[in-house]
């Protein structure tokens, strides 16, 4: 029998999806409608034991563990949930993993697959701790479904604004130490005002709101888009515009939205993309960089004429 079938077992109740949620969301939302007065006790009901969360944030982490939680007349098999609440497509633009990676995603507990779990993390949220929220998908959420969730774009690199209501984005004090260990539901409106209010007088004036805020429509929509496209086809495109991809041609086209504004994105790390685009061009980099020579290239209504 195997691990996965030992852990889980049916549960009495389970959310249903918020459009936009994050998988996370929907086991942080789990335990507060289980009732269990600890994490623990979840953690327990739902993989047997202690699991990565900070994984569950954006990627398919054990997620076939749904099958055994729910029965089929729920309508939420865990394929429908990889598409709907997880950045997978969106990462597998990126030649950076094998096959056998996304596949051990699914394993409990293995040092290499805990290795290439973290590296999968940082190719989707490169700096990002703390779950961020929108203050107005906040509300909307609560009035149309009577709940709030933590939405899975505004978790992913790159993303500053919500591609919706180009509200700039909350960190939320969760988790409060630097590993995600804990189940914290999206706070409510109340909450998720003063935590803007108070973010919003600490913040100054964003010089780059346009670009990010581009950027964050491209990240929305390669999310929900992005298993129409490979990370070869995307070269293809690119060449087909630029003629031959060295590395003077990629960081003319990267920067085309101005040099001060990547600088911005990736603050020291500008000179590791650089040595990466020297030394891969396009092949292997993060989605983040999909998503930015996109954006050079002319953004959505661009790439939407290839998918
Ligand atoms: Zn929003």
């Amino acid at each position: 029998m195997s691990t996965e079938t030992d852990a889980a077992s049916r549960l009495l109740m389970f959310p249903t999806l918020i459009p936009g949620e994050s998988y996370y969301s929907l086991l942080a939302r789990y335990h507060r409608l289980s009732g269990n007065r600890a994490d623990i006790y979840t953690f327990q009901q739902l993989f047997g034991a202690k699991a990565d969360l900070r994984a569950a944030v954006t990627l398919p982490y054990r997620i076939r563990l749904i099958d055994e939680w729910l029965p089929e007349e729920c309508h939420m098999p865990s394929g429908l949930v990889v598409r709907e609440c997880t950045a997978l497509s969106y990462l597998r633009l990126s030649g950076l993993f094998t096959e056998a990676a996304y596949d051990r995603i699914q394993q409990p507990e293995s040092l290499r697959g805990q290795n290439q779990r973290f590296d999968m993390i940082r190719a989707l949220q490169r700096n990002t701790q703390q779950l961020r929220f929108c203050p107005d998908c906040i509300w909307e959420d609560f009035v149309e479904y009577g709940e709030p969730c933590w939405h899975l774009v505004h978790q992913i690199d790159g993303v500053k604004y919500c591609p919706i209501h180009g509200t700039r984005l909350v960190d939320s004090p969760w988790p409060n130490k630097a590993k995600l260990n804990g189940f914290y539901p999206a706070p409510d409106y109340y909450t998720a005002h003063s935590l803007a209010l108070s973010a919003r007088s600490c913040m100054p004036p964003d010089p780059f709101e346009k670009p990010y805020l581009e950027l964050a429509r491209i990240i929305d929509w390669l999310l929900k888009n992005a298993d129409r496209f490979s990370e070869g086809k995307l070269i293809q495109l690119y060449e087909q515009e630029l003629g031959t991809l060295n590395l003077d041609t990629l960081l003319r086209q990267l920067t085309s939205s101005g040099t001060r504004f990547l600088t911005d994105l990736y603050g020291r790390e500008v000179l590791q993309l650089t040595v990466s685009l020297y030394e891969h061009g396009m092949k292997s980099q993060p989605p983040l960089v999909h998503a930015l020579m996109i954006m050079s290239l002319g953004g959505i209504p661009w790439i939407s004429r290839y998918g």
